[in-house]
Order: structure tokens, then sequence, then C-alpha cells
């Protein structure tokens, strides 16, 4: 049994080698031949290449490409394309082969996202107030209508190949694995299952929501909620007994249970520092029994009472003066504003001199212009909320307000300034969200930090990775830290947190630590330059997210890439409008012809900075109204990224005056 696996092994790398030496070339997309009736081509994703004499089936496509090395390979058709997931960078190529009659068969569990996507598109809960991550922004941006579906166990003959339907859910919810047994070889194409040995292309995809018992979570607060499920779907892969394992994105392996066992591993490790200093723990500690007392895991703090001239209800926290002028934080609903007038009415307060904005949350600010209405008050925050909250249309974040929000102030990092008996500084506290202010308050003997819902007495709350939570020295929960430790707080504040906390010099220097060591970690289990290309959900995002205009204008878009990398990074944006849009303007071959897209605009991105590539989208004239999905295509150092981001224009019926 021993030497007959070695022995396949060793065909396996024989041909692998033997191929890579004759069609790879610099940089470019290269085919693999697995053996006479299996190829793989390397493009932006892993397409599989199922061969029978002149006729092909494929395994995703990415952007198409695929079609122009099927000649050499002897193919002249391509029959069928079945998808191990619905994420537009698998298959946005693929009108090409639908187009020339082949078959599309989807994951069962997903058909709707190809059918359908216009259904998430124009949802409005996956606009505003949305604290659930499935199905994914990478939602393809037009239909590719299914033919058929592939469910779990379901085999299809294709030549001499037999292809086996394997349920392997985690990056999406249907994903699902083919196993190809061809050639006396048996290869598993696993979709984005894993990227090669101990690695995944994301985590971010792993955001979601769990049950324990009773108690189920939203997406919003599953920080790799789906490593559990993936977990299982890696284990059934492995134990399937693959000689080869084929991902969407990353390295053909060799060794199939050798690459998993570490995943899981690396997986667990990764969680395991999650867990150490979550702020969650606070919240629902029943989902976290069994980390309690584990090495390594900081002790959840007690809270202590909060000083008697502050007022707390719902999100809100109300510092009242020594001559009763109230200064208030956060707005979420009308219960607050009666609240409000409560205190003006019982004269605990007299006036109301200002609204302060810690974070965009909707829960912090969906009622703000109500409050500043109903009480004619100025409104402050720092810069980083200021630009989420004045235009929200312009941001595709997860717990958005509509709320159009004026700040009159916005404040810089750092600004000072008194307030009756208090001195006030104003913060870029990029700790729950990027987009998060610190106010720190001195005065009646207290240093109190109010901290929007970056803390809790259980440590940082990081438990969404689309809010952006960097890792890295002074970048995310690190700057934080480093401000909490040189402010030194007697006090700090949380607006979900009834009582006042504060954290040691020792529990903050364990807190950096432990985010130093995840920098390493999370590192190691994400293929990028740096672990934030993994965890940062919106490294690439287009700015305006939505916009609306009237058929035959021209509009902006602007793609802002974050380089999370220690060096600078080329980069290069083109737009990728869906297939009706380039009808309408003119392209008869809209599926395959690459001038139908936009021209690629190129700049260089400074490392740890940000870019922005200007483009421009011309709307054409006889497009019927409606809300489009644009995507764009992206390139960013070696990477070629199809579709990696998207952007909604809502054109409008008629032209605007
Ligand atoms: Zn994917
Ligand atoms: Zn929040």
């Amino acid at each position: 049994m021993i030497a007959n696996l070695t022995r396949r092994r060793l065909q396996a790398g024989w041909w692998l080698v033997l191929v890579a030496a004759v069609s790879a070339r610099a940089g470019e997309p290269r085919l693999t031949r697995l053996s006479e009736h299996l190829a793989v081509f390397h493009g932006p994703v892993n397409t599989g290449i199922v061969l029978d004499a002149d006729r092909a089936l494929l395994i995703d496509c990415g952007d198409g490409r695929v079609a122009d090395s099927l000649q050499a390979l002897g193919v002249a058709r391509v029959v069928s394309l079945a998808f191990t997931h619905y994420h537009r960078d698998q298959l946005c190529g693929a009108g090409r082969f639908a187009a020339d009659g082949a078959r599309v068969l989807v994951p069962a569990r997903e058909r709707e996202w190809f059918d359908h996507p216009e259904r998430f598109w124009n949802d409005p809960r996956q606009r505003w107030h949305n604290y659930a991550f499935r199905p994914s922004r990478l939602m393809p941006i037009e239909p590719l209508s299914a033919d058929d579906t592939l469910a779990d166990g379901q085999t299809l003959d294709f030549g001499p190949a037999r292809i086996t339907v394997l349920d392997t859910p985690g990056h999406t919810d249907g994903s699902i694995s083919l196993q190809v047994r061809v050639d006396g070889r048996t290869t598993i194409f696993c979709g984005d299952a894993i990227f090669d040995a101990g690695r995944v292309w994301d985590l971010h995809s792993l955001q979601k929501g769990f049950s324990r018992g009773e108690r189920t979570i939203y997406d919003y607060h599953g920080f790799m909620g789906a490593r559990w499920m993936l977990a299982g779907s890696l284990r059934r892969i492995r134990d399937a007994g693959a000689d080869l394992l084929v991902p969407s994105h990353g390295r053909v392996m060799t060794d199939p249970r050798q690459a998993i066992d570490l995943l899981l591993e690396r997986l667990e490790a990764c969680y395991d520092r999650y867990v150490a200093v979550s702020a969650l723990r606070h919240y629902f500690p029943e989902l976290f029994t069994e980390y309690v007392g584990r090495p390594g895991h900081t002790a959840i703090r007690p809270g202590m009472p909060a000083p008697d001239f502050l007022r707390h209800f719902d999100t809100t926290w109300v510092i009242l003066s020594r001559d009763r002028a109230a200064l208030v934080m956060d707005c979420r609903n009308e219960g607050v504003i009666q609240a409000v007038r409560d205190l003006l009415a019982r004269g605990e307060a007299t006036s109301i001199d200002a609204l302060w904005i810690t974070h965009y949350h909707d829960d912090h600010v969906d009622a703000i212009p109500d409050f500043l209405a109903t009480f004619g008050c100025p409104c402050l925050t720092e810069r980083s909320v200021a630009q989420v909250v004045g235009r929200p249309l312009a941001w595709g974040l997860p717990c958005m307000s509509p709320a159009v929000i004026r700040v009159d102030r916005p404040a810089t990092d750092g600004q000072s300034w008194t307030w009756r008996e208090f001195r006030l500084t104003a913060y870029h506290l990029p700790g729950q969200t990027e987009y998060h202010a610190g106010l720190f308050v001195e005065g009646r003997g207290l240093r109190m930090l109010f901290a929007g819902d970056s803390f809790t007495p259980a440590g940082i709350d990081d438990y969404c990775m689309h809010n952006r939570n960097l890792l890295g020295r002074d970048a995310g929960f690190d700057r934080c830290l480093a401000l909490v430790e040189r402010l030194a707080p007697t006090h700090i504040f949380n607006c979900h947190v009834d009582q006042a906390f504060s954290f040691t010099a020792d529990e903050l220097a364990f807190m950096r630590a432990n985010l130093a060591e995840r920098e390493r970690i999370f590192g190691q289990i994400l293929p990028w330059e740096h672990a934030n290309f993994g965890l940062d959900a919106h490294w690439l995002r287009c700015d305006p997210y939505e916009q609306t205009a009237p058929a035959g204008h021209r509009v902006p878009l602007e793609v802002v890439i974050a380089n999370h990398a220690r060096e600078h990074r080329s980069a290069a944006a083109r737009p990728a409008p869906p297939t009706a849009w380039r009808r309408a303007a003119g392209h008869s071959d809209a599926t395959a012809d690459e001038t139908a897209l936009g021209p690629w605009r190129g700049i260089t991105v400074p490392a740890g900075g940000e870019g922005r590539i200007a483009l421009e989208l011309d709307i054409p004239g006889d497009l019927p109204p409606g809300r489009y999905p644009v995507a764009v295509d992206v390139k960013f150092g070696e990477r070629e990224l199809p579709q990696w981001s998207a952007a909604i224009v809502e054109v409008a019926s008629r032209p605007a005056p």
C-alpha cells in the first residue's frame, strides 16, 4: 500500500515537473498537464480542464482566459462548466462559454446566486443596517443561468473521468469540491477551502455567525465563525484520499493530508489568539466557556461605577457639567431623544451644548438628524468618522445607517479644546472600526476615555473583520492600546456597557503582545505579503460605493487601494460593467471582447499607504433605468484580481434637470 501510494505520488510529481518546465513563462498564466485527460490552467484562479478527445469540461473558469490555451490541448468545444462556488472571480469570464452552448453546472445550494444575483444587489438589507454577510459581496454582477445543479454525492461521467460532488462549505455556505477520478488517479478541486499547505486565501470569508446551545449570533459577531464548518469540510476532503488537491487560488498540493492537517492546526491557533483578548467574552461568555482560564487568556476585568455627573441610556453617554450643560454622545433612536428631553424637564440639564459621534455604526447614529433638529446643537466628531457619516452612500461598510449627518467641526487627531470645566481631546481611534473616534475628557480629577465600542472589560472589540481591524505596529488596535498607555485614563467607557473600566499597564502590554503574535501567525496562515490583506475585507474598495446618475452621463469612480505590504506596489484598475451595459454601449461581442471594458489606469501605492485610481464610467445613453453593479478588474503587484471590487450605479430614468 505504501509502495503504491509512493509510486502514484512520484507519477504526479513527474507530470507536474514536466509540464511546468515546458509551459511556464515568467509572469504568464500557464498550463499544468496532470495526466492524459486532466489539466489545470493557472490564471487568476486555477481552472480544471477535464479532457475527452476534442471536448472539455471546465471546473471554474476565472476571467475566461483559459479559452486561449484550450487549442494547445486539442479542445474544440467546452461542453460544460462546473463551479465550486458563486464568487465572481470564479466565473466572471463564463459568458463566452455559455454563449457557445456550454452547460452551466452549479452547487445546488448556491443556484440562486447564479440565476438571480440581482436579488442581492437590489436588497436594501444588503445595503443598510447589515449584520449578515452571506451571501458575500463577491456576488456576480450579472446572472449566469444554471442548466443543472451539483449536490453532495452526485456523480457525473465525462469521457473516461468520473466526477463526484462533495459538499465542502466554509469559504461560502454552499461551496462544493469536485473529486475527479481519471487516468488511475484522484484529484480534488476544492475551491477556496485551502490555498496550499497550512494556508487559506482569506479569513474574512469566514466571518459568519454560529449557534452554540441556545445561543445564535449574527455573522457580525462571528470572527472566523465558519471555521468549524470549514474544518469539517477539510477533514472530508482529506478523508476522500486524493493524490492531488487543486485549490481555486493557490498551488497544487501533492500531499493533501499534510497540507490540510497543518491548516487545521493553524486555524485553531489563530482562533485561540483571537479569543484570548476578545471583548466579545463580555457580551457572550457562554460562547467561550472552554477557553476560560486557558494560559495566555486575559481575565475579564471587574467594572466600576460611573461618576455621578454621567448618565447612560441605550448606547448614549451624557456628561453633565457643574452648571448643568450637557454633552451627549451618539443617538440611536427616539428613546434617546426622549431621555435627553427628560433630563431637561427634570432640570438635571439646562442646555445641550453638543452631540459627539463615537463611530458610524447605525446603533449610534440612526437618530442623530432628529436629535440635531430637536436640540439645535452643533455636531462634533473626529475626521475619520465625519467622512463616513457625511456621505453614507459612498461607503459599503457593515452596520451602516442611511442617515446623512453634517458634522460642524470635524476634529483632527489630537485636537483639544475646552468645554465648561473639562478639557476635551479628539483622537482617531481605529479600534472596533477603522472609522472610530475617541474623546478624552479631563476634569473633576478624572481622566476619562470615551472609546465608542472599542473596548469592553474583557478586552478589544475586533470581532468583525468587515469593520477593518488592521494588525501591525501603530495600526488598528495597537495604535489604540498605545494611546491608552500614553493617556493612562482612570476610566474607559464603552457605549454598550453601563460601568466604567480600566486596564493595568501589564494588561495593555499583554494585549499589544497578543496583537504582534497575531500579526505573525495570521501572516503564516494567509498567502499575502501581510496578514491584513486576508483580514481586511475592504483593502480594495470603490469610492463612491453607490451613486445615482442619468443615462448618457459620465461619472467618476475611484478605486481605493490600501497597500498593507512593507514595500510600494504597482496597481492598476479598469471598469468591468455588466454585459447589458457593454451591449448598450455598442459592443456586439460583449462577452469576450476586452475592448468593451474601460482602459487600464495605473499608479504606485506607497508601503503602508493608500492609493486612488481615478476611473470614469460612461453610462450608455440607451441603458434602461435600474440599479447596476459595476465591477472593477484590478492588478496589484504580481496579482491579477478580476472583478475584485464593485460599485453600484443607480441609473435614473430621466436626465437630471
Ligand atoms: Zn471565493
Ligand atoms: Zn459599533
